[in-house]
């Protein structure tokens, strides 16, 4: 393709894009296609010959643009809401056009100390203190993986690395403890490092969805009695289904006492910890040994982006580093070889669009934005619990709000059935895009803010949405 070419194509989709952006509310948050719709207009065998990029441009803007979900709507309230920025979608062009692979420091120089450099303003954004070691993972789920293989290598004694677990009767069972909340990415790690997902011990919570401390000392206990070996606790900043916060700090006590790794999941919730009123959702993690946090969660860093500490990075590079002969350089010794901290050799400039992030709004900026979050957050819950006939069904300490609508009189399958109906028709209007989880036996309503786009009046027109869903609702009332 001739330069020329590049300028005038890239020029159009810059435009494209500026109009998207300005104007998020175009397209349904939800896309109106069934499965099998968006392959079914394409054809089934590639190209013989090139085409024009005209051509192709213009199949995005029929075929593919419709038939997405669109997560930079600012009606998008399901799961955890994300969103591009404006210098995340410049750096991440900016990365493809670099197209740097910073496996080894020698590839990529700059990729790999501008990663140092980012997570470590990181760090300080989350008032962190200083003994953190980052890397830039694709998700948390890879983080977490990460952190288990190396809470296991932490224990040489067991030699996992150069032995393997398969046929070892000199292995005692090795135990990871988590609470009922937790994210199923620790599940996934255990099942993938061959630790049994029998072994994943999920600890009951108290009644605002936290690990209880006791119930996690009393698990390993009883584990230790039965010959078992406690390995790594994972607490959440932030769980899935509510935002609770595990008791970090206590539990960190008992890990360092039991001698366990501790490896906190703030995926989400972490991120918070940017609001300097918000610093102490850290308490407590400077005593553990890892931590996750995903601005392509809630730093407005496009997708995926997670980034990954530990304060023992030479157990981590004990468990994966491994260094083929062509990938020996003579500054080995003292740089980060990115490839010596996990599974993949090759490595994305992911740290590019995120240290323009953070420069381009600033410390100021990004708090000023969360906080914002977690004020409409608040708006929407005080709006729930006023209006008869819609309940609370969780705390909110951060931006997302867990409710129902429960009529009196009404048993829990009638609730279920009503609820699911009402967000189905919610999300099918295209301008609100809810998701939903089960707090014990209560099917619940998930409304998540984190979008930049999202301002008071969507999560306004949510409500209305919600309330008109419910208004047809034959459970709603007499009659
Ligand atoms: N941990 C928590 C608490 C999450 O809520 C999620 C996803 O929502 C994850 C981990 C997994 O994140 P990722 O998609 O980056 O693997």
């Amino acid at each position: 393709l001739p330069i020329e070419e590049f300028r005038r194509y890239a020029a159009q989709l810059i435009d494209w894009i500026a109009e998207y952006l300005a104007h998020p509310e175009r397209f349904p948050v939800v896309p109106r296609v069934r499965p099998g719709d968006v392959a079914a207009q394409l054809p089934p065998a590639p190209p013989a010959r090139g085409e024009s990029l005209a051509d192709v441009l213009a199949d995005v803007e029929r075929v593919i643009v419709p038939g997405t979900t669109h997560w930079n709507h600012p009606g998008f309230f399901a799961y955890f809401s994300i969103s591009s920025s404006i210098p995340g979608i410049l750096g991440e062009l900016l990365a493809a056009a670099l197209d740097v692979n910073a496996m080894l420091w020698k590839t990529g120089p700059a990729a790999t100390e501008l990663e140092q450099v980012a997570l470590d303003w990181l760090r300080q954004l989350m008032g962190l203190g200083p003994g953190w070691f980052g890397v830039v993972n694709d998700t948390a789920s890879i983080s977490t993986l990460l952190a288990l293989a190396a809470a296991r290598e932490a224990k040489p004694a067991l030699a996992i690395r150069a032995r393997g677990m398969a046929g070892r009767a000199d292995l005692p069972t090795l135990r990871v403890y988590c609470s009922a909340h937790a994210h199923s990415s620790v599940d996934k790690a255990a099942i993938t490092l061959g630790l049994g997902h029998e072994n994943v011990v999920k600890i009951g919570v108290d009644d605002a969805f936290r690990m209880r401390v006791d119930l996690l000392e009393q698990a390993m206990e009883r584990d230790r009695a039965a010959g078992m070996l406690p390995l790594c606790v994972v607490a959440t900043i932030g769980t899935t289904s509510t935002t609770s916060i595990d008791p970090v700090g206590e539990i960190a006590e008992l890990c360092r006492s039991e001698d366990v790794w501790l490896h906190v999941d703030g995926a989400y919730g972490g991120i918070a910890a940017v609001v300097p009123e918000l610093h102490d959702l850290m308490d407590g993690v400077h005593l553990a040994d890892s931590l996750v946090v995903n601005p392509h969660k809630w730093l407005f860093t496009p997708v995926d982006c997670s980034a990954f500490y530990t304060r023992q990075p030479e157990v981590l590079k004990r468990a994966f580093s491994l260094v083929p002969e062509y990938l020996v350089t003579r500054e080995q010794d003292e740089v980060v070889n990115l490839m010596d901290y996990g599974v993949q050799l090759g490595r994305r400039f992911r740290a590019l669009k995120l240290w323009m992030v953070i420069r381009a709004f600033g410390a100021e900026g990004l708090a000023e934005r969360i906080r914002w979050h977690v004020q409409l957050a608040q708006e929407f819950a005080g709006w729930v619990r006023d209006e008869p006939g819609w309940e609370l069904c969780a705390p909110h300490p951060l931006s997302l709000v867990c409710f129902r609508h429960a009529p009196p009189g009404t048993s829990e399958a009638e609730r279920e059935a009503l609820n699911a109906r009402v967000m189905h028709e919610v999300n099918a209007s295209g301008e609100a895009f809810l998701s939903h989880t089960k707090l014990g036996d209560r099917y619940v309503l998930r409304l998540a803010i984190g979008n930049i786009r999202t301002d008071r009046r969507h999560v306004a027109r949510a409500w209305e949405l919600l309330r008109a869903a419910t208004a047809k609702s034959p459970a709603a009332g007499p009659g």
